[in-house]
């Protein structure tokens, strides 16, 4: 059993040490109770759900509570989960007021239409028992204000594989931050998050360059066909760079070999084996 999770990026020159820190500590402490949650018998897809939940309710980071505020004054947020198994991929796009997209994320895993977007998200939300939770907090508030929120602080996702051998991946996102509304994040996309039996990774970073590179999809591809993750994620990142791509990304492969890498620096990362937690950034 493997679990590598992530917070995206943050910003060097506006994270303060005792910040970073604060999420290296979050980190190391879910992916320990991530892998709990697995070791107590739950499936690879519930594992990745229920980190991801305990990552949303964590304000450090921009997904549920402390998502960033796009250009309109609200709050949407994306989150996709993909069972790597079944390679069912099912998600909420621009979904406003729930405090954990990924867990209506996850009751679309049961629905012939598994993507939904704006107020469709919404509503499906509403009618499935989720109450309206504001996830905006003061600080992202006068980072709106002030115009300072920049690209990369702080998505989150989970990559697990789990006793039976199933992988699963999830991601959520509070987006960019001052993106114009209907803006669409790479977050549920398959560039963002993808599984099979073989590889499952979850991105982080700019959506628009990770779709253009289509990161998750290509590094698990790649992976299938016979590619070790190492040289799947060095090809797949060789790819950003001719437009200066802005990705990160997690990942682990059916034979249990866990890897990120990202194409700046900055991203925090956290793993745990059973034995070793490793935390990265
Ligand atoms: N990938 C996210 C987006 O573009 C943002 C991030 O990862 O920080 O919506």
């Amino acid at each position: 059993m493997k679990v590598i999770i992530h917070g995206g990026f943050f910003s060097e020159s506006s994270t303060s040490a005792a910040t970073k820190k604060a999420k290296q500590d979050a980190l190391t402490e879910i992916v320990q109770k991530a892998y709990q949650y697995m070791a107590s018998g739950h499936t690879a897809t519930e594992t990745v759900v229920y980190a991801v939940s305990l990552l949303e309710d964590d304000a450090l980071f921009n997904a549920g509570i402390g998502s960033q505020i796009q250009r309109d004054g609200k709050i949407r947020m994306s989150a996709a989960v993909m069972d790597g198994t079944t390679q069912k991929m099912s998600g909420v796009i621009n979904i406003e007021a729930v405090k954990n997209p990924i867990k209506v994320a996850l009751d679309l895993q049961g629905e012939d239409d598994r993507i939904l977007g704006g107020s469709g998200a919404t509503s499906y939300a509403r009618a499935h028992g989720y109450e309206e939770f504001n996830t905006e907090i003061p600080q992202r508030r006068a980072e709106y204000e002030a115009k300072t929120a920049s690209t990369g602080t702080g998505t989150v996702g989970c990559v697990v594989l789990d006793a039976a051998g199933h992988i699963a991946a999830a991601t959520s996102t509070g987006g960019k931050g001052f993106e114009i509304p209907g803006r669409i994040s790479d977050s549920a996309t398959v560039a963002g998050n993808y599984a099979n039996a073989f590889c499952g990774v979850s991105c982080t970073g700019v959506g628009e360059d990770i779709v253009s590179g289509a990161v998750a999809s290509k590094i698990v591809t790649r992976v299938t066909d016979g590619m070790h993750i190492k040289e799947a994620f060095a090809r797949t990142f060789e790819e950003l760079k001719p437009y200066d791509g802005f990705a990160g990304a997690i990942a682990i492969d059916a034979a249990g070999n866990i890897y990120h890498q990202d194409s700046h620096p900055s991203m925090v990362y956290a793993s745990f084996d059973g034995i070793d937690t490793e935390v990265f950034s």
